[in-house]
């Protein structure tokens, strides 16, 4: 994605709880998210799957345990640090500013790099996500305007702008046409070709099955299977709290 790609590095997360009130929506989950592979988070809802995005975005402060950025311990480190540490992520909310373009929407990823990002290197990354996204053609159009699955694809290409390591998205494809969800298979294949580590919550079972090297299949926030993505999708708990999807 970019010229000098970031050293890649997995993600872990040791033994995260997160409580709300009474409830532990993150009742002690390990998980790795390793370099160069797809990894998705399933489960029904309620299981905690976004709590754990927070928890490993840093967006929420886990209760107990604790988050690995390669060999780096970030668990006290705040989300918009582990992004300059290349931590990106993308939203089940679009949360996209409708005022500005596409272009200064992905733009904003790319300034968030922090450190040495000078304007031209910015542009140039900035160039880049649009294209690997399709989105060049509508670089200058305001993003207010944009429908849904367009709008997921300028949060995508926002988040790879920063030219990160390890890629959170939560729940991608929703709202994608069929080319559009083509397009995001094609480019989540490629990133992780290159190194990076991917980590993904999806309800879309045949999508899962189709891009997934791994899979943690969550419920009432825990792990209850975990491992090759056929294995775990025809584990009968997760089959079951998958319902008619599988
Ligand atoms: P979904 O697929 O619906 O997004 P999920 O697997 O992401 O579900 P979470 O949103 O993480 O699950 O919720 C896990 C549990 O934690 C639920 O019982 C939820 O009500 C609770 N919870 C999540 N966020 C909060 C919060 N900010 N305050 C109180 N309870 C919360």
């Amino acid at each position: 994605m970019t010229s000098t790609p970031a050293p890649a590095a997995r993600l872990t997360a040791r033994g995260l709880v997160r409580r709300y009130g009474g409830i532990e929506a993150v009742a002690g989950v390990d998980l790795v998210a390793p370099a160069g592979r797809i990894t998705a988070l399933i489960g029904p809802n309620g299981a905690g799957k976004s709590t754990l995005f927070d928890c490993l975005a840093g967006t929420a402060r886990p209760d107990a345990g604790r988050v690995l950025l390669g060999g780096r311990d970030v668990t006290g480190v705040p989300a918009h640090r582990r992004v300059r540490l290349g931590l990106a992520r993308t939203f089940q909310q679009i949360a996209v500013f409708p005022t500005l373009s596409v272009a200064d929407n992905v733009r904003v990823g790319a300034e968030q790099r922090g450190g040495r990002t000078d304007a031209r290197a910015a542009a140039g990354r900035t160039d880049r996500a649009l294209g690997l996204l399709g989105l060049r053609g509508i670089a200058a159009e305001s993003a207010g305007a944009q429908p849904t699955g367009v709008l997921r694809l300028v949060e995508l290409a926002r988040a790879l702008a920063g030219g990160p390591r390890v890629l959170l998205l939560d729940e991608p494809a929703a709202g994608l046409d069929a080319v559009q969800t083509a397009r995001l298979v094609t480019v989540l294949r490629d990133l992780a070709g290159r190194g990076m580590a991917l980590l993904l919550v999806e309800h879309d079972a045949e999508l899962v099955a189709e891009l997934a090297d791994s899979v943690y299949a969550m419920a009432a926030g825990r792990v209850v299977a975990a491992g090759p993505t056929a294995a775990v999708l025809a584990d009968p708990r997760v089959a079951g709290a998958w319902g008619s999807s599988t």
